[in-house]
């Protein structure tokens, strides 16, 4: 079962995304994750892709694109993925239906979780007053959002067209969202 958290930033993708690895094996694939670690690293991707994350936007396509066929060949064999924070373009979209189909799989659910964007901005600002990561700061945040609107909100009628989509509450509370993924999931 390969399957994409599909939904804005702070819709909660990450959570339920550990939640699925903890109790199904599946390998957990966020782009966000990776670039956050080369960062970390101090690598030279790290060093080039720092200031626009912090600005809120996308790195290049083919940046993340790199990143998730490197993790794909890594885990050959793997029970099932679970694609969190990617993709967020129709070019990704478009690159990931390709790999898995190099790879013999495909993509088999899209979860969409449907969050207000009150909502959202009462989470980050928790979240930027715990954690303070740069990019929650409110105006990086603005500019995730934007770009979720103009950029990854068109995988929407993509997915839809696939017949892959599948929406679920995401206001909800933590362990409510889980039984609805956990539905779809069969
Ligand atoms: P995230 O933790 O998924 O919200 O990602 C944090 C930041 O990493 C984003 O705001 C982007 O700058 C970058 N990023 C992560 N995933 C992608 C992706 N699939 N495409 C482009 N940029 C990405």
């Amino acid at each position: 079962m390969n399957l994409i958290l599909f939904g804005p930033p702070a819709a909660g993708k990450g959570t339920q995304a550990k939640r699925l690895v903890d109790e199904r094996g599946y390998v957990q694939l966020s782009t966000g994750d990776m670039l956050r670690a080369a960062r970390k690293s101090g690598s030279e991707l790290g060093m080039r892709v720092a200031a626009i994350m912090d600005s809120g936007s996308l790195v290049s396509d083919e940046i993340v694109i790199e990143l998730i066929e490197d993790a794909l060949d890594h885990n050959v064999g793997a029970p099932g993925f679970i694609f969190d924070g990617f993709p967020r373009t129709v070019a990704q979209a478009e690159a990931l239906d390709a790999l898995m189909a190099r790879h013999g799989q495909k993509i088999d659910l899209v979860v969409r979780l449907e969050v207000d964007s009150q909502s959202l901005m009462d989470r980050i600002a928790k979240r930027y007053a715990e954690q303070g990561r740069a990019d929650d700061n409110p105006d990086a945040y603005k500019v995730r959002l934007d770009a979720y609107t103009a950029q990854t909100a068109p995988l929407v009628p993509y997915y839809e067209k696939q017949g892959k989509l599948v929406g679920v509450d995401g206001m909800a509370d933590v362990q409510t969202v889980a039984q609805a993924i956990d539905r779809a999931l069969g």
